[in-house]
């Protein structure tokens, strides 16, 4: 595999076979709709599925199926809620289909699909089996002896759920799980750029989910998704994507003054210090731009590097994002795929333009790369690295959401604080130093709701993931989750016949 070109693997190329047309899924019935989309296989720019594209009217009875089903699962005990999870969690890992679906679907390459969105959704769904059995109140110490007061977490209700296409699976079990294991009933809005693995989900657990409690609507952000996060019938809305929709949502919410979690972009910061362990920091950086593609929240987008190690970093970290194998996302020997969509990449290459003409220097890639054969049409971009010292280009500020990532360079610790935390995201950040003090002073100091130290990437259900500014708010993978999508209700309960004396 060369990196100026992408090249076919050899024999036939075989990837997932769709079902057609895919169904809604409403009240545990497929549903067909008069009109259907495409969805694209990133790698040869083609169509692979057809879906329902759903209305507003679908959006009406997939709310009023979930809220049909509310009673019956809001009643259920710790023990079936735990054994649904733990049956979902078995159902992902028997399934050795996901990972060519995964790679079919949006070009996440097929390796990257089974090392960490398979094992990762099914982890989500049996985390959340065990903490179904945590849901408990308290006693509270009243100032009245004579009171008794209790809390109970009640769940919120219905949840609307909307992801986006860079990891449908784990999106999925991001949000599914913590919503059932509180006892609240789902309708979840994929994304239309990866919606069919979503139906998949659903159909492939059908017989274990009961009817109405998991409800999916494939269909387009502005019509379907504005539909249902605005609908009266919805309880709480989850929202994992972009800032924009963000803001359309909130607006749309405001009307029936819905609560609202939200899991937003970020333009990471990844600070390399003159004691880093050089091999080790490039191998995290290299993770921290070209895992999925670049296509990712928590992207180390903004490098700051130290200038005792600048020039010595970026030959490495240069030689190395050249060399990684791009091409094919179901070919397993594929490091990095297509994006997501012909737009897509014209929108990540506009930002490499933009910031040349604004003075940044590209060191390396940050341009179309030509495919051949049966990927000639595919969305192939060579990673780039733009130089940018001081920061000052639009690229060092706004999220690319794909694989570019600008190099800043640094001398005083407070001084690349101060600039690592100019940004509107707060999502995540990092360091890499072998000195415990620095590690410890710059963990307090990033503004982000995830600080990774030597490492890119490293989670674990349990790790709340969230973020601040305009990242968003709110936590998922965590027990503060479960908070999220339940109410607490106080009830108390006087023991005595002793009465103020106010009214007689
Ligand atoms: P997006 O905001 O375009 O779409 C997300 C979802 O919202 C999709 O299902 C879409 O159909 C729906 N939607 C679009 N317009 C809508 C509207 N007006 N009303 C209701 N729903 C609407 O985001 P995207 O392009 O799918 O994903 C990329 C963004 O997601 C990036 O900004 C990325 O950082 C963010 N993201 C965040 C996290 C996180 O955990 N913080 C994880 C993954 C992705």
């Amino acid at each position: 595999m060369s990196t100026t070109q992408v090249e076919a693997g050899i024999g036939a190329r075989a990837p997932f076979t769709a079902a057609k047309p895919y169904p809604l899924l409403i009240g545990g019935e497929p549903v067909a709709t008069a009109e259907t989309f495409a969805a694209i296989d990133p790698s040869v720019g083609r169509p692979w599925a057809e879906l329902a594209e759903a209305l507003p009217e679908d959006v009406d009875r997939a709310v009023a199926a979930a809220r049909e089903a509310l009673p019956a699962w809001r009643s259920t005990g710790p023990a079936e809620r735990q054994r649904l999870l733990d049956a979902i969690a078995d159902r992902i890992e028997a399934d050795p289909e996901w990972p060519l679906l995964l790679a079919t679907e949006n070009g996440r390459p097929i390796r990257e699909a089974e090392m960490a969105d398979v094992p990762t959704a099914a982890a989500i769904f049996r985390y959340y089996a065990g903490l179904a059995r945590g849901l408990d109140g308290a006693n509270v110490a009243a100032e009245d002896p004579e009171l008794r007061i209790t809390t109970v977490r009640e769940p919120v209700g219905v949840v609307a759920s909307l992801i986006p296409w860079n990891s449908p699976l784990i999106s999925t079990a991001l949000k599914v799980a913590p919503a059932l294991a509180a006892g609240n009933t789902v309708v979840l809005k994929p994304s239309e750029f990866a919606a069919a693995s979503v139906v998949e989900f659903g159909l492939r657990t059908a017989d274990l989910v009961p009817p109405g409690i998991l409800n999916i609507l494939t269909g387009f952000g502005p019509e379907a998704g504005a539909a249902l996060v605005g609908h009266r019938g919805v309880d709480k809305i989850s929202f994992t994507g972009g800032v924009p929709t963000a803001r359309a949502i909130l607006h749309a919410a405001a009307d029936n003054v819905t609560p609202a979690i939200l899991e937003l972009g970020g333009k990471s910061a990844f600070v390399i210090c003159p004691d880093a362990d050089l091999e080790l920091a490039v191998a995290d950086a290299l993770m921290g731009i070209a895992f999925q593609n670049g296509q990712v929240c928590f992207a180390a987008s903004r490098l700051f590097l130290h200038e005792e190690i600048r020039d010595e970093f970026l030959a490495r970290f240069v030689a190395k994002l050249g060399a990684v194998r791009i091409g094919d996302a179901i070919d397993p020997a594929t490091q990095v795929g297509p994006l997501v969509s012909s737009a897509h990449r014209d929108r990540v290459l506009g930002h490499v333009e933009r910031a040349v003409s604004e003075g940044g220097v590209l060191l390396s890639g940050g341009h179309p790369l030509p495919a051949e054969g049966e990927l000639a049409d595919g969305f192939y971009v060579q990673p780039g690295v733009i130089d940018d010292p001081e920061g000052r280009t639009a690229v060092a500020r706004e999220e690319v959401f794909g694989p570019v990532v600008t190099v800043q360079t640094w001398s005083g610790e407070e001084e690349v604080v101060a600039r690592a935390n100019r940004s509107e995201y707060g999502l995540a950040a990092g360091v890499w130093t072998r000195d415990l003090a620095r590690a410890h002073r710059f963990a307090t100091a990033l503004e982000a709701g995830t600080v990774w130290v030597n490492t890119w990437f490293d989670v674990s259900p349990g790790q709340p993931l969230g973020g601040i500014k305009n990242s968003g708010y709110g936590r998922e993978m965590s027990a503060e989750t479960l908070l999220e999508y339940t109410t607490p209700k106080a009830v108390a309960m006087r023991i005595s016949q002793a009465r103020p004396e106010l009214f007689g």
